[in-house]
């Protein structure tokens, strides 16, 4: 089968994601990357339609694409006031080693080319969610931007995402992502880097809600059939992974069956539980670096 809306314009899109403080997340806010910058908790229908497209026509019963390439990255550590950057090189080299060896299934792998230092604290706290905010962001990445790479920004906070950990956008759209300095040591850059893949979560950010018994997998959820039925868009707070990376309370769907989320899941919001990429993620990843991200370098 062939896709035919590879040249579709996803680059307005930039996906948002929140966690709450207790680190099991539950809430993403997904961001039309326009002018007015305005915010919605629901994707929109035309990404919708690219991604499940997509999804269909990607072949599921081949070996995983061996890509075997390294890009680079550009790191850019935002100051304080002090002129303090508040986050360890070693730790940023650490975390790339883990993303590593998360993509070494479709051998493609990250190198971290340079790192420099943003003199201009007010950006430590970046404003994200308003008009001043995208001018600031704008800003900082059109001052600081090294073409053909992935740039990596890290800051402190994101004013008017109190509860963000990451953002970044879809292929098509910029390549830069932003990561608070706190959460360097946890599954935010994996879970940003498969976005900026591609990818969407698992629980498909409002899109109808997936089976347990995946009969409507293809046209649910993050529109791929090997990521259990995640409901956790929908759910209250209450619902967590427990100690055993199982939903908790418990929960059936329409059909009466309990759901078994993919906690384990990197595309998911259950926190610490979080730990790989299913085979169909990883042809979405693969795809998008050869159709849409194939100019990094
Ligand atoms: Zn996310």
């Amino acid at each position: 089968m062939k896709l035919q809306i590879t040249n579709f314009n996803i680059s307005m899109y930039k996906i948002k994601n929140v966690i709450f403080i207790n680190l099991v997340i539950i809430i993403s806010l997904l961001g039309i990357n326009n002018v007015s910058a305005q915010f919605t908790n629901e994707l929109t229908p035309a990404y919708y339609a690219y991604a499940q497209a997509r999804n269909t026509a990607i072949p599921q019963n081949q070996l995983l694409p061996n890509l075997d390439k390294t890009l680079s990255l550009s790191i850019h550590i935002v100051l304080d006031s002090l002129g303090e950057p508040n986050i360890d090189t070693n730790d940023i080299y650490i975390a790339i080693d883990t993303l590593n060896s998360k993509f070494s299934p479709i051998n493609l792998s990250f190198r971290i080319c340079s790192i420099d230092s943003i003199e201009n604290y007010q950006w430590d706290t970046l404003v994200v969610n308003d008009d001043d905010g995208l001018k600031e962001e704008q800003q900082m990445t059109t001052n600081n931007h090294i073409d053909s790479t992935i740039n990596v920004y890290f800051v402190t906070a994101f004013e008017g995402l109190p509860q963000a950990t990451g953002f970044t956008s879809y292929p098509g759209g910029a390549d830069n992502i932003f990561i608070l300095k706190d959460n360097v040591d946890d599954m935010t850059i994996p879970h940003e880097f498969g976005h900026f893949f591609g990818l969407l979560h698992t629980f498909g950010d409002g899109n109808a809600t997936e089976l347990v018994n995946e009969s409507n997998c293809e046209t649910s959820g993050d529109f791929l059939c090997d990521t259990e039925a995640d409901p956790s868009a929908d759910l209250p707070s209450a619902y967590t992974a427990n100690n055993q990376c199982e939903l908790s309370p418990m929960l059936k769907d329409s059909n009466d069956e309990f759901y078994m989320p993919p906690t384990d899941n990197i595309m998911s919001y259950y926190g610490d539980c979080r730990c790989k990429f299913t085979k169909q993620q990883y042809r979405v990843m693969a795809y998008e670096y050869l159709h849409n991200r194939y100019y990094l370098w």
